[in-house]
Protein backbone atom coordinates (compact mmCIF):
# COMPACT_ATOMS: atom_id res chain seq x y z
CA UNK A 1 0.00 0.00 0.00
CA UNK A 2 2.60 2.35 0.89
CA UNK A 3 5.15 1.36 -2.07
CA UNK A 4 1.60 1.72 -4.47
CA UNK A 5 1.02 5.71 -3.04
CA UNK A 6 4.99 6.13 -3.52
CA UNK A 7 5.01 4.93 -7.09
CA UNK A 8 2.09 6.65 -8.14
CA UNK A 9 3.97 10.12 -6.65
CA UNK A 10 7.10 8.99 -9.18
CA UNK A 11 7.21 11.05 -12.52
CA UNK A 12 10.05 12.32 -14.65
CA UNK A 13 12.28 15.44 -13.22
CA UNK A 14 15.80 16.16 -13.39
CA UNK A 15 17.95 18.72 -11.45
CA UNK A 16 21.13 19.62 -13.32
CA UNK A 17 23.76 18.23 -11.50
CA UNK A 18 26.96 19.88 -10.80
CA UNK A 19 28.78 17.79 -8.42
CA UNK A 20 27.50 14.17 -9.12
CA UNK A 21 28.82 11.76 -12.34
CA UNK A 22 25.13 12.05 -13.23
CA UNK A 23 24.36 14.70 -15.46
CA UNK A 24 20.73 13.84 -15.50
CA UNK A 25 18.93 11.85 -13.11
CA UNK A 26 15.07 10.46 -12.99
CA UNK A 27 12.81 8.03 -11.24
CA UNK A 28 10.62 5.86 -13.47
CA UNK A 29 7.39 5.59 -12.69
CA UNK A 30 7.22 1.73 -12.40
CA UNK A 31 10.23 1.67 -10.10
CA UNK A 32 9.73 -0.34 -6.92
CA UNK A 33 10.94 1.87 -3.89
CA UNK A 34 12.34 0.44 -0.96
CA UNK A 35 11.53 2.63 2.02
CA UNK A 36 12.27 -0.47 4.76
CA UNK A 37 13.93 0.23 8.28
CA UNK A 38 17.28 -1.64 6.93
CA UNK A 39 17.87 0.77 4.05
CA UNK A 40 16.91 3.84 6.29
CA UNK A 41 19.39 2.71 9.25
CA UNK A 42 22.28 2.27 6.05
CA UNK A 43 21.89 5.61 5.12
CA UNK A 44 21.97 6.81 8.71
CA UNK A 45 25.43 4.92 9.35
CA UNK A 46 26.05 6.76 6.31
CA UNK A 47 25.03 9.77 7.62
CA UNK A 48 26.92 8.62 10.91
CA UNK A 49 30.11 7.44 9.40
CA UNK A 50 30.28 11.23 7.36
CA UNK A 51 29.70 12.70 10.71
CA UNK A 52 32.20 11.13 12.59
CA UNK A 53 34.78 11.78 9.78
CA UNK A 54 34.10 15.79 9.72
CA UNK A 55 33.39 16.21 13.31
CA UNK A 56 35.72 15.62 15.89
CA UNK A 57 34.93 12.49 17.28
CA UNK A 58 35.51 12.85 20.86
CA UNK A 59 33.36 16.00 20.85
CA UNK A 60 29.99 13.93 18.85
CA UNK A 61 27.56 12.07 20.45
CA UNK A 62 24.79 10.41 18.06
CA UNK A 63 22.93 8.22 20.40
CA UNK A 64 20.15 9.67 18.92
CA UNK A 65 20.55 7.82 15.93
CA UNK A 66 20.55 4.61 17.84
CA UNK A 67 16.83 5.77 18.95
CA UNK A 68 15.46 6.35 15.84
CA UNK A 69 16.28 2.99 14.63
CA UNK A 70 15.20 1.49 17.02
CA UNK A 71 11.66 3.22 17.74
CA UNK A 72 8.99 1.40 15.75
CA UNK A 73 5.82 3.01 16.38
CA UNK A 74 4.20 6.02 15.13
CA UNK A 75 4.05 8.12 18.60
CA UNK A 76 7.38 7.81 20.14
CA UNK A 77 7.35 6.38 23.56
CA UNK A 78 8.48 7.86 26.74
CA UNK A 79 11.45 4.82 26.64
CA UNK A 80 12.10 4.80 22.94
CA UNK A 81 13.19 8.23 23.82
CA UNK A 82 15.03 8.21 26.28
CA UNK A 83 18.45 7.33 25.18
CA UNK A 84 18.52 10.91 23.60
CA UNK A 85 17.52 12.64 26.71
CA UNK A 86 21.06 13.42 27.54
CA UNK A 87 22.21 14.07 24.22
CA UNK A 88 23.71 18.43 23.95
CA UNK A 89 22.59 20.10 21.18
CA UNK A 90 25.73 22.16 21.74
CA UNK A 91 27.26 18.32 19.79
CA UNK A 92 25.23 19.90 16.02
CA UNK A 93 27.02 23.40 16.64
CA UNK A 94 30.85 21.26 16.45
CA UNK A 95 29.71 19.36 13.80
CA UNK A 96 31.65 21.70 10.63
CA UNK A 97 31.91 21.82 7.79
CA UNK A 98 29.16 19.95 6.05
CA UNK A 99 28.35 16.26 5.58
CA UNK A 100 31.11 15.91 2.33
CA UNK A 101 30.41 12.68 1.11
CA UNK A 102 25.99 13.34 -0.31
CA UNK A 103 26.16 14.58 -4.00
CA UNK A 104 23.45 14.74 -5.88
CA UNK A 105 24.92 11.99 -8.07
CA UNK A 106 23.81 9.74 -5.06
CA UNK A 107 19.96 10.63 -5.66
CA UNK A 108 17.90 9.83 -8.38
CA UNK A 109 15.13 12.50 -8.77
CA UNK A 110 11.68 12.19 -8.83
CA UNK A 111 8.13 14.51 -8.91
CA UNK A 112 8.58 18.02 -7.72
CA UNK A 113 6.39 17.79 -3.71
CA UNK A 114 6.29 21.67 -3.33
CA UNK A 115 7.62 24.64 -3.51
CA UNK A 116 8.70 26.65 -0.45
CA UNK A 117 9.86 30.33 0.16
CA UNK A 118 13.63 29.66 -0.71
CA UNK A 119 13.28 25.83 -2.83
CA UNK A 120 11.48 23.62 -4.10
CA UNK A 121 11.50 19.72 -2.67
CA UNK A 122 11.76 16.82 -4.74
CA UNK A 123 10.76 13.18 -4.05
CA UNK A 124 14.59 11.43 -4.24
CA UNK A 125 15.70 8.13 -4.13
CA UNK A 126 19.45 7.36 -3.27
CA UNK A 127 20.66 5.13 -5.79
CA UNK A 128 22.93 2.40 -3.54
CA UNK A 129 20.07 1.66 -1.21
CA UNK A 130 17.21 2.49 -2.97
CA UNK A 131 16.33 4.58 0.25
CA UNK A 132 13.35 7.09 -0.72
CA UNK A 133 13.63 10.69 0.61
CA UNK A 134 12.59 14.11 -0.03
CA UNK A 135 14.78 16.69 -1.57
CA UNK A 136 14.64 20.33 -0.69
CA UNK A 137 16.44 22.74 -2.75
CA UNK A 138 17.59 25.93 -1.60
CA UNK A 139 19.32 28.21 -3.93
CA UNK A 140 22.29 30.81 -2.15
CA UNK A 141 21.67 33.60 -3.80
CA UNK A 142 18.63 33.51 -2.65
CA UNK A 143 18.69 32.86 0.77
CA UNK A 144 21.24 35.31 1.04
CA UNK A 145 19.07 38.51 -0.79
CA UNK A 146 16.16 37.60 2.13
CA UNK A 147 19.14 37.38 4.64
CA UNK A 148 17.85 34.06 5.25
CA UNK A 149 21.42 32.12 6.08
CA UNK A 150 21.28 32.34 9.45
CA UNK A 151 17.48 30.42 9.43
CA UNK A 152 18.60 27.83 7.49
CA UNK A 153 21.96 27.15 9.29
CA UNK A 154 19.60 27.15 12.37
CA UNK A 155 17.01 24.64 10.53
CA UNK A 156 20.24 21.97 9.53
CA UNK A 157 21.73 22.34 13.02
CA UNK A 158 18.59 21.37 15.22
CA UNK A 159 16.65 19.47 12.77
CA UNK A 160 19.93 16.89 12.11
CA UNK A 161 19.12 16.06 16.04
CA UNK A 162 15.88 15.32 16.53
CA UNK A 163 15.01 11.84 15.79
CA UNK A 164 10.89 11.30 17.01
CA UNK A 165 8.06 9.09 14.96
CA UNK A 166 6.33 12.89 14.87
CA UNK A 167 9.19 14.90 13.59
CA UNK A 168 10.36 15.18 10.51
CA UNK A 169 14.36 13.68 10.25
CA UNK A 170 16.86 15.75 8.38
CA UNK A 171 19.40 12.86 7.24
CA UNK A 172 21.84 14.86 5.95
CA UNK A 173 22.92 17.59 3.60
CA UNK A 174 25.10 19.00 1.09
CA UNK A 175 25.95 21.90 -1.32
CA UNK A 176 27.27 23.10 -4.52
CA UNK A 177 27.89 26.30 -5.40
CA UNK A 178 24.90 27.49 -6.08
CA UNK A 179 22.51 25.44 -3.70
CA UNK A 180 22.10 23.84 -0.94
CA UNK A 181 20.02 20.46 -0.14
CA UNK A 182 17.95 18.83 2.82
CA UNK A 183 17.55 15.26 2.48
CA UNK A 184 14.73 15.12 4.52
CA UNK A 185 12.31 11.84 5.65
CA UNK A 186 9.82 11.40 2.75
CA UNK A 187 6.08 12.42 4.14
CA UNK A 188 4.10 10.23 1.93
CA UNK A 189 0.70 12.13 2.85
CA UNK A 190 1.60 15.51 2.25
CA UNK A 191 0.94 18.66 4.27
CA UNK A 192 -2.20 18.54 6.97
CA UNK A 193 -3.17 21.78 5.87
CA UNK A 194 -3.95 20.34 2.92
CA UNK A 195 -5.83 17.46 4.69
CA UNK A 196 -7.58 19.94 6.80
CA UNK A 197 -8.96 22.24 3.99
CA UNK A 198 -10.48 19.19 2.08
CA UNK A 199 -12.14 18.13 5.38
CA UNK A 200 -13.29 21.80 6.63
CA UNK A 201 -12.92 20.39 9.89
CA UNK A 202 -11.59 16.53 12.03
CA UNK A 203 -14.15 14.25 13.88
CA UNK A 204 -12.84 14.30 17.35
CA UNK A 205 -11.53 11.31 17.42
CA UNK A 206 -8.79 11.94 14.37
CA UNK A 207 -8.00 15.91 16.37
CA UNK A 208 -7.27 13.94 19.61
CA UNK A 209 -5.23 11.51 17.73
CA UNK A 210 -3.06 14.63 16.27
CA UNK A 211 -3.06 16.16 19.55
CA UNK A 212 -2.05 13.04 21.39
CA UNK A 213 1.05 12.97 18.74
CA UNK A 214 1.57 16.51 18.56
CA UNK A 215 1.66 16.38 22.39
CA UNK A 216 4.23 13.32 22.30
CA UNK A 217 6.97 15.28 19.98
CA UNK A 218 6.60 18.49 22.00
CA UNK A 219 7.77 16.67 24.79
CA UNK A 220 10.44 15.18 22.93
CA UNK A 221 11.29 18.91 21.43
CA UNK A 222 11.19 20.72 24.93
CA UNK A 223 13.34 17.90 26.81
CA UNK A 224 16.35 18.74 24.46
CA UNK A 225 15.64 22.36 25.13
CA UNK A 226 14.23 23.23 21.42
CA UNK A 227 11.13 25.44 21.44
CA UNK A 228 9.27 25.33 17.78
CA UNK A 229 8.03 28.68 18.08
CA UNK A 230 5.82 27.98 14.80
CA UNK A 231 3.15 25.27 15.08
CA UNK A 232 0.59 25.42 12.37
CA UNK A 233 -1.02 23.18 10.13
CA UNK A 234 1.16 24.49 7.34
CA UNK A 235 3.80 22.95 9.27
CA UNK A 236 3.00 19.61 9.98
CA UNK A 237 3.27 16.71 7.58
CA UNK A 238 1.28 13.28 7.29
CA UNK A 239 3.87 10.39 6.47
CA UNK A 240 2.18 7.20 5.00
CA UNK A 241 0.21 5.80 7.54
CA UNK A 242 -1.63 8.99 8.53
CA UNK A 243 1.32 9.68 11.11
CA UNK A 244 1.94 13.72 11.52
CA UNK A 245 5.65 14.78 11.28
CA UNK A 246 6.23 18.36 12.79
CA UNK A 247 8.93 19.78 10.22
CA UNK A 248 9.62 23.86 9.24
CA UNK A 249 12.29 24.38 12.28
CA UNK A 250 13.40 27.32 10.89
CA UNK A 251 12.16 30.01 13.72
CA UNK A 252 12.97 27.04 16.18
CA UNK A 253 15.75 28.03 18.23
CA UNK A 254 17.55 25.91 21.00
CA UNK A 255 17.29 27.70 23.91
CA UNK A 256 18.15 25.74 27.19
CA UNK A 257 17.86 27.95 30.54
CA UNK A 258 16.94 31.02 28.60
CA UNK A 259 13.81 32.93 27.66
CA UNK A 260 13.97 34.41 24.33
CA UNK A 261 12.81 37.77 23.02
CA UNK A 262 12.74 37.91 19.47
CA UNK A 263 9.64 38.04 17.94
CA UNK A 264 8.61 35.69 14.94
CA UNK A 265 6.00 33.11 14.15
CA UNK A 266 2.45 33.61 12.88
CA UNK A 267 -0.29 36.63 13.80
CA UNK A 268 -3.60 33.51 14.41
CA UNK A 269 -0.38 30.89 16.17
CA UNK A 270 0.96 33.68 18.57
CA UNK A 271 0.36 33.76 22.38
CA UNK A 272 -0.35 36.80 24.71
CA UNK A 273 3.04 36.71 25.71
CA UNK A 274 4.60 37.43 22.40
CA UNK A 275 2.54 40.84 21.79
CA UNK A 276 1.11 42.02 24.51
CA UNK A 277 2.21 45.38 25.33
CA UNK A 278 2.44 45.98 28.58
CA UNK A 279 4.19 43.24 29.74
CA UNK A 280 7.86 44.15 31.12
CA UNK A 281 10.00 42.88 28.37
CA UNK A 282 7.58 39.90 26.27
CA UNK A 283 10.02 36.71 26.85
CA UNK A 284 8.90 33.98 26.66
CA UNK A 285 9.63 30.27 27.28
CA UNK A 286 8.86 26.87 25.64
CA UNK A 287 5.17 27.49 27.07
CA UNK A 288 4.64 29.44 23.31
CA UNK A 289 4.40 25.68 21.70
CA UNK A 290 1.31 24.81 24.43
CA UNK A 291 -0.75 27.64 23.53
CA UNK A 292 -0.04 27.36 19.98
CA UNK A 293 -1.14 23.39 20.39
CA UNK A 294 -4.82 24.64 21.97
CA UNK A 295 -5.25 26.85 18.85
CA UNK A 296 -3.85 24.06 16.63
CA UNK A 297 -6.86 21.96 18.52
CA UNK A 298 -9.18 24.37 17.60
CA UNK A 299 -8.41 24.81 14.53
CA UNK A 300 -8.86 20.76 13.66
CA UNK A 301 -12.23 20.92 15.44
CA UNK A 302 -13.57 24.50 14.06
CA UNK A 303 -11.52 24.52 10.59
CA UNK A 304 -10.48 27.76 11.44
CA UNK A 305 -8.33 29.54 13.79
CA UNK A 306 -10.11 30.57 17.27
CA UNK A 307 -9.10 34.42 16.92
CA UNK A 308 -8.85 35.10 13.25
CA UNK A 309 -9.62 38.41 12.66
CA UNK A 310 -7.87 41.07 11.25
CA UNK A 311 -4.55 42.12 12.09
CA UNK A 312 -5.30 44.36 14.72
CA UNK A 313 -8.51 42.57 15.83
CA UNK A 314 -6.81 39.27 16.20
CA UNK A 315 -3.56 40.66 18.45
CA UNK A 316 -6.38 42.13 20.67
CA UNK A 317 -8.28 39.36 20.80
CA UNK A 318 -5.64 37.14 21.51
CA UNK A 319 -4.39 38.98 24.53
CA UNK A 320 -7.82 38.55 25.90
CA UNK A 321 -8.48 35.28 25.19
CA UNK A 322 -11.55 36.36 23.22
CA UNK A 323 -13.10 33.10 21.62
CA UNK A 324 -15.83 31.79 21.01
CA UNK A 325 -16.17 27.72 21.29
CA UNK A 326 -18.91 26.35 18.87
CA UNK A 327 -21.64 23.94 20.35
CA UNK A 328 -21.03 21.16 18.31
CA UNK A 329 -17.31 20.96 20.36
CA UNK A 330 -17.94 18.47 23.07
CA UNK A 331 -17.52 19.13 26.33
CA UNK A 332 -14.21 17.39 27.04
CA UNK A 333 -12.56 19.48 24.05
CA UNK A 334 -14.05 22.23 25.49
CA UNK A 335 -12.22 21.77 28.69
CA UNK A 336 -8.96 20.90 27.28
CA UNK A 337 -8.88 23.85 25.01
CA UNK A 338 -9.54 26.48 27.92
CA UNK A 339 -6.70 24.75 29.98
CA UNK A 340 -4.14 25.25 26.72
CA UNK A 341 -5.59 29.02 25.83
CA UNK A 342 -4.43 30.46 28.86
CA UNK A 343 -3.07 33.66 28.71
CA UNK A 344 -0.74 33.04 31.63
CA UNK A 345 1.83 31.03 30.10
CA UNK A 346 2.11 29.02 33.73
CA UNK A 347 -1.24 28.33 33.90
CA UNK A 348 -1.16 26.32 30.70
CA UNK A 349 -1.74 22.46 31.44
CA UNK A 350 1.55 20.75 30.92
CA UNK A 351 2.10 18.56 27.90
CA UNK A 352 2.13 15.40 30.07
CA UNK A 353 -1.27 16.20 31.59
CA UNK A 354 -2.36 16.94 28.07
CA UNK A 355 -1.80 13.39 27.37
CA UNK A 356 -3.44 11.94 30.16
CA UNK A 357 -6.49 14.63 29.53
CA UNK A 358 -9.63 12.12 28.99
CA UNK A 359 -10.73 13.87 25.93
CA UNK A 360 -7.38 12.44 24.43
CA UNK A 361 -7.26 9.38 26.32
CA UNK A 362 -11.09 8.27 25.43
CA UNK A 363 -9.91 8.94 21.43
CA UNK A 364 -6.09 7.03 21.69
CA UNK A 365 -6.14 3.94 22.16
CA UNK A 366 -2.64 2.80 22.63
CA UNK A 367 -2.59 0.31 19.95
CA UNK A 368 -4.40 3.04 17.30
CA UNK A 369 -1.84 5.17 18.04
CA UNK A 370 1.29 2.39 17.43
CA UNK A 371 -0.16 1.85 14.39
CA UNK A 372 -1.72 5.21 12.80
CA UNK A 373 -4.88 3.24 11.99
CA UNK A 374 -6.66 6.06 10.08
CA UNK A 375 -5.48 7.89 7.00
CA UNK A 376 -6.16 11.69 7.01
P1 LIG B 1 9.10 27.30 4.19
O1 LIG B 1 10.04 27.84 3.19
O2 LIG B 1 8.62 28.28 5.17
O3 LIG B 1 9.57 26.01 4.81
P2 LIG B 1 7.20 25.67 2.99
O4 LIG B 1 7.01 24.79 4.17
O5 LIG B 1 6.00 25.98 2.18
O6 LIG B 1 7.84 27.01 3.36
P3 LIG B 1 9.11 23.77 2.01
O7 LIG B 1 9.45 23.26 3.37
O8 LIG B 1 10.22 24.09 1.09
O9 LIG B 1 8.29 25.06 2.03
O10 LIG B 1 8.14 22.72 1.33
C1 LIG B 1 7.37 23.02 0.21
C2 LIG B 1 6.29 21.99 0.09
O11 LIG B 1 6.87 20.75 -0.29
C3 LIG B 1 5.56 21.69 1.38
O12 LIG B 1 4.52 22.57 1.57
C4 LIG B 1 5.11 20.26 1.17
O13 LIG B 1 3.92 20.21 0.43
C5 LIG B 1 6.22 19.68 0.35
N1 LIG B 1 7.19 19.00 1.19
C6 LIG B 1 8.23 19.56 1.84
N2 LIG B 1 8.93 18.68 2.52
C7 LIG B 1 8.35 17.48 2.29
C8 LIG B 1 8.63 16.14 2.74
N3 LIG B 1 9.64 15.88 3.54
N4 LIG B 1 7.82 15.14 2.31
C9 LIG B 1 6.78 15.43 1.50
N5 LIG B 1 6.46 16.66 1.06
C10 LIG B 1 7.23 17.68 1.44
MG1 LIG C 1 8.29 23.61 4.94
Amino acid sequence: MATRILETRLEHLSIDNETGKNKKSKIGATSTLHSSSSSQSTLLKVALQNQLQNASAASLRLPAVEAATRSKGLVGTEKSNETSRNEPMSATLVREPAIKIFHLGMFEIGKPLGKGKFGRVYLAREREHKFVCALKVLYKSELQQNRAEIQVRREIEIQSNLRHPNVLKLYGHFHDSKRIFLILEFAGQGELYKHLRKAQRFPERKAAQYIAQMACALRYLHRKHVIHRDIKPENILVGIHGEIKISDFGWSVHAPGNRRKTYCGTLDYLPPEMIKPGSSDNSYDEKVDLWALGVLMYEFLVGEAPFEDSPIMTTRRIVNRDMTIPSYVSAEARDLLKKLLVVDPRGRLPLKKVQQHPWVTKHCQTDMLATGSENP
